[in-house]
């Protein structure tokens, strides 16, 4: 048994994952809001019995009081420190750096990812699939709303950067033509980034999300896996010898303050 990741958009840039398993269960990765998510699953024919959750911001735990309200043995699995902080709606179950979770016959690795919240977990799959919440986004990064610089750059830098390069990479917004505009303004050299920027645009144009994205992708074109070369290291004016994670502070100051 497998699962197939189906995207639900939600507002503006929102995105929610629905896994479906072969039999006919249904798992959701955050849940910014009840109705197209119940939608997605009357229109599939689909039995919701787990949320896994990313972080605990509004925009990913907000429907989570009325899918447990309409499936009250729904199982939320989320990360510890939300847990200890009792910010994730109805969490059933609280999992730890390195713990495994398995469902539909595949397995997850828990990342604990801080950087963007100091909770914010990410879910390696067995069959490739990462979801990585609001800490990596194609071609950007979250920002530090509650973690330090030093903090995210382990978290994108070794924990994520560490992975195989094939991982898919769903992310939880579609902010990708604005990240594009920050990253080909602080690598504007970078090849790669220019024809994803073209492939972007193209799919945009037809209304088609950017995400899932690749590791080996995001390793030559996001700018925040990218501060160890001699481009971000200019464009962030870094002093000689400055750490990653100093340059990764500077970069993530700079898109703050960016008006592309
Ligand atoms: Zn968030
Ligand atoms: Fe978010």
């Amino acid at each position: 048994m497998s699962f197939e990741v189906v995207q639900i958009p939600v507002w503006q840039d929102n995105y929610a994952y629905l896994l479906c398993a072969d039999d006919g269960t249904a798992a959701l990765v955050d849940s910014p809001e009840a109705p197209p998510i119940q939608a997605e699953l009357d229109r599939r024919g689909l039995r919701l019995t787990h949320i896994f959750q990313t972080h605990h911001h509004f925009d990913h735990v907000g429907a989570n009081a009325a899918l447990v309200e309409s499936v009250p043995e729904l199982k939320v699995w989320g990360g510890a420190y939300d847990s200890e902080h009792e910010r994730i709606p109805g969490q059933t179950r609280v999992l730890r750096d390195g713990e495994r979770a398995t469902w539909a016959g595949e397995t997850a690795v828990i990342h604990e990812v801080p950087g963007h919240t100091l909770g914010h977990i990410a879910w390696r799959w067995s069959n490739g699939a990462a979801f990585v919440g609001d800490t990596l986004f194609v071609a950007g990064c979250g920002r530090f709303f509650e973690g330090t610089p030093a903090q995210m750059d382990v978290s994108l830098n070794e924990v994520i950067a560490g992975w195989p390069p094939d991982t898919k990479l769903y992310c939880a917004h579609e902010y990708t033509q604005s990240n594009l505009r920050f990253a080909l303004h602080v690598d504007p050299d970078n090849a790669d980034l220019q024809a994803l920027s073209q492939e972007v645009d193209a799919l945009r144009a037809e209304g088609q999300p950017t995400v899932p994205s690749t590791l080996a992708r995001e390793l030559s074109c996001n700018p925040f896996l990218r501060c160890d070369t001699p481009a971000i290291r200019a464009a962030t004016a870094s002093p000689k010898g400055a750490p990653r994670h100093d340059v990764l502070g500077r970069l993530r100051a700079m898109k703050d303050g960016f008006r592309g």
